[in-house]
């Protein structure tokens, strides 16, 4: 590789340079979440496909004139989408699963909607996380008898409508080979097929989909695979060279075949964009491609990829579009930094742009929607709108020179001393408690075999004991009562009273049915994490700050935006409630430290870990008041445990040791007597199997039921040493499970885990079921737990300790 001059210093970015400001994507939803409206209303039958359309159009032009508006030069196409925009790509690529094309074929956009959310015949596509975001996308089918399709038209239309409207665009798709790595196997088809070998199948496609664009107008086409940013065996880098061309040195074998879309000669100039980590293995791959423009994150972790582009010797005669305004979290730029950032890639490419690290569609639209928030701290925030003036700024910037932009940087420099100033950021008092934490504060008093002892003695419950992971169904009264209290029309004490007489109901379902450990129901919780956000000093709140998840589900995740402190308790009240109503235990009910950072906007100014700890701290206190106030079984639930997990294997030891760290403390001050659990929603844990044992817990709950109680194998094979509550109700169905069915998953768990140690309870909440079905659910886990129960043999030996079982014995800690 050649080698280049030095880097130039930001304030000598000479001004015979024109960088450019592009974003990969924008908001879909507008500003008052218009499309959630006008596709729900179209489910109902309430929106013609015309007004959706119409409306859908009217979204996208709003959306090109505020970006050309705030002088982005070349608008994104193509990112708009009704639902997803993987299940976009699916069908421009022709991926239908055959029990959808009756419908796609009958009408495109209904045969969308199927895939997206099933109907009364066929199930829909799976959908999951994309990336490490709070995004769900919808997982292509493949298998080895998939035949693709060119389907430009959405592309070509969205691209047409925007250079109709004056704007200079750039249609974006994600790559083809990014699109292979988040697919899988279809059902039926050998689970280990493996989708990234259907790629010479899936070039020409794109090919096509290239050209057609080309014919329409585009200069530039973006091509996006942040799957590149993931750890990539040498087959997968192999195949980014097969795709995009190049010789590519991967060590990867057979690089010759087709020239890759790079070797195309009809296309548009093609754009290779990557994001949310830096590309490491995959960079000299795409340096090399023979295509004209690389888009690099270069913010938090992902800042390792100027190192190594400088290493490389840069990226000469192609353009560079540098991510360095972070496109997935809401804190305002530090404009300096990055124009000393864009300075040094000024060296290493043949143009510089300047972006948002990713898609603006993880971030809320609008700072200046918000009329709640502290205009002191409104002005540490930047959304996708003031993103983007960020980026325009800087490129004007590297364009003109700093002093082109000193009043922009000078009120940067007074925003960012406000944040790092201000009290709310530097309370003393969490600080100096923080600083104070010791190893002992992460260790409970005793280990699991005594503590266990103490909290059977105090519990006196039976083998198998039964309990519940948190949630009753959230009625349409509860919703109700909320909304009414929000908007005024009823007070405090009428609500109080919904929610009294809610958990009334509950605890007297859960007595009557049998179940040994009970819960509240948290009725007074409308999300998890909002609730205690909502309870503890740091955290805001915003009222226009809605973010996709997935489909037309919207959140608005809390800002954490200050030192974590907890003024009252935050839950003892309705807990001791529930207690005062039954003798049976009654479950204190926590949202762990880490599931509160990873559904919330965090602090970008301090390490996660702080920040996790401190509200660790916060849920230290909660367990020491649910104690004191007689609270026996307190539950602290981390369902965000695995998917916060580093995309990079090389992040993940750290990021478990502060996780783990984190849990440890919010539960290490807890009493022999007390018994802590913890719930996690999934199956597939085994990348931290090793962290949910450092955890401590006395007994985790898991979901299990669609695996039939793999899971108990799983965690015994692992050598797990604690309680286990495998779920034995499918809480994702409507289903109820017939007993006998319970009883033979609960048979199947205990040739994992020995009786002592196994607990019985559904998969997850159940607040998003009906109470009909939960009803007849419970009571049929509860009479398989009695029916398993009594056909145990006795145990002799003292309690606490193993009477075999293929595991029994391996108590310890
Ligand atoms: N305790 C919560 C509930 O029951 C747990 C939810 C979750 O795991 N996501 O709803
Ligand atoms: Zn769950």
């Amino acid at each position: 590789m050649t080698s280049t001059s030095p880097a130039p210093a930001a304030r000598t970015a000479h001004a015979t340079h024109s960088a450019r400001a592009t974003v990969h994507g924008y908001p879909r939803q507008g500003p008052t979440r218009e499309l959630k409206r006008a596709v729900e209303g179209y489910w109902k039958g309430t929106v013609t496909a015309e007004a959706l359309r119409t409306a859908a159009a009217d979204l996208r032009a709003a959306n090109w004139r505020q970006l050309a508006g705030a002088g982005v030069h070349e608008v994104p196409t193509g990112d708009f989408s009704y639902y997803d925009h993987v299940l976009d790509t699916s069908v421009m690529v022709g991926a239908i699963p055959a029990r959808h094309r009756a419908a796609v074929e009958a009408d495109p956009m209904d045969g969308l909607f199927a895939m997206a959310r099933g109907n009364q015949r066929v199930a829909p596509l799976e959908m999951t996380k994309w990336f490490d975001t709070n995004y769900h996308y919808l997982v292509p089918e493949l298998g080895p008898d998939t035949v693709f399709t060119a389907d430009s038209a959405k592309q070509v239309a969205e691209l047409r409508e925007a250079l109709a409207l004056g704007h200079a665009a750039r249609p974006v798709l994600v790559g083809p080979v990014s699109y292979l790595l988040l697919a899988k196997a279809a059902p039926g088809v050998d689970p280990d097929f493996e989708p990234l070998t259907l790629l010479d199948r899936l070039l020409p496609v794109y090919a096509e989909v290239l050209a057609d664009l080309r014919a329409a107008g585009a200069e530039w086409v973006q091509l996006d695979e942040p799957a590149l940013v993931q750890d990539r065996t040498a087959g997968e880098l192999a195949a980014a060279v097969r795709a995009y061309g190049g010789g590519g040195d991967t060590g990867g074998g057979d690089t010759d075949a087709t020239g890759g879309l790079g070797a195309l000669t009809d296309r548009p100039k093609l754009l290779v964009a990557s994001y949310f980590d830096r590309l490491g293995e995959a960079l000299p791959v795409l340096a090399e491609a023979p295509v004209e423009g690389l888009a690099l994150d270069f913010t938090g972790p992902a800042i390792a990829n100027l190192h190594d582009l400088a290493a490389l010797g840069g990226l000469p005669g192609k353009r560079l579009v540098a991510g360095v305004v972070d496109g997935r979290n809401v804190w305002i730029n530090d404009l300096e930094q990055s124009l000393s950032t864009l300075g040094t890639l000024l060296g290493l490419a043949d143009r510089v742009d300047v972006a948002p690290s990713c898609s603006l569609l993880h971030v809320p639209l609008d700072v200046d929607a918000e009329h709640d928030i502290d205009p002191e701290i409104a002005r540490w925030l930047a959304f996708a709108r003031q993103k983007t003036a960020e980026a325009v700024t800087l490129s004007r910037g590297l364009s003109l020179g700093s002093e082109a932009i000193a009043a922009e940087l000078a009120a940067n420099r007074a925003d960012l001393a406000s944040r790092a100033g201000s009290a709310l950021t530097n309370d003393p008092g969490v600080r100096s408690r923080t600083a104070a934490v010791t190893g002992a504060d992460l260790r409970r008093s005793r280990p699991y075999p005594e503590r266990t002892r103490e909290q059977r003695a105090r519990l006196g419950l039976p083998l198998l004991p039964t309990t519940t992971i948190g949630s009753f169904p959230q009625t349409t009264e509860l919703r109700t009562a909320r909304a009414d209290l929000a908007a005024g029309r009823i007070d405090t004490a009428v609500y109080d009273e919904r929610i009294g007489s809610e958990i009334r109901e509950v605890l007297s379902f859960q007595e009557k049915a049998g179940i040994d450990v009970l819960v509240h129901g948290e009725p007074e919780r409308s999300d998890m994490v909002q609730y205690f956000a909502e309870r503890l000093t740091g955290f805001l709140a915003t009222r226009q700050g809605w973010v996709q998840s997935y489909g037309t589900r919207y959140v608005r995740p809390p800002v954490l935006a200050g030192d974590v402190s907890r003024p009252e308790p935050m839950t003892v009240r309705w807990t001791t409630y529930a207690q005062s109503l039954t003798d049976r235990p009654v479950k204190g009910m926590l949202t762990g430290p880490v599931t509160m950072l990873a559904w919330s906007f965090v602090r970008d100014d301090q390490p996660l870990g702080d920040t996790a700890r401190q509200v660790a701290l916060a849920l230290r206190d909660e367990v020491r008041d649910l104690e004191a106030a007689g609270t026996p079984v307190i539950q602290v639930d981390e369902p965000a445990l695995r998917e916060t997990l580093p995309l990079r294997a090389a992040g993940r030891a750290a990021y478990l040791d502060w996780a783990t760290e984190a849990f440890r403390l919010a539960t290490g001050g807890a009493a022999a007597a007390t018994q802590i659990h913890t719930h996690m929603c999934y199956a597939e844990f085994g990348d931290i199997v090793g962290a949910i044992k450092d955890l401590d817990a006395d007994v985790i709950s898991l979901e299990a039921a669609r695996s039939h109680m793999r899971v108990a194998d799983e965690l015994a094979a692992a050598g797990y040493p604690r309680e286990v509550g495998p779920g034995v109700y499918d809480i994702h169905s409507p289903r109820v499970p017939p007993a006998d069915e319970v009883a033979a998953l609960l048979r199947k768990g205990l040739e994992a885990v020995p009786a002592e140690r196994l607990w019985v309870n559904p998969d997850c909440g159940l607040k998003t079921r009906d109470w009909t079905e939960v009803r007849a659910s419970l009571e049929n886990v509860v009479a398989a737990a009695r029916e398993v129960r009594e056909s145990l043999p006795v145990a002799d030996g003292p309690a606490g300790e193993s009477s075999g079982g293929p595991t029994g014995g391996a108590a310890g800690n």
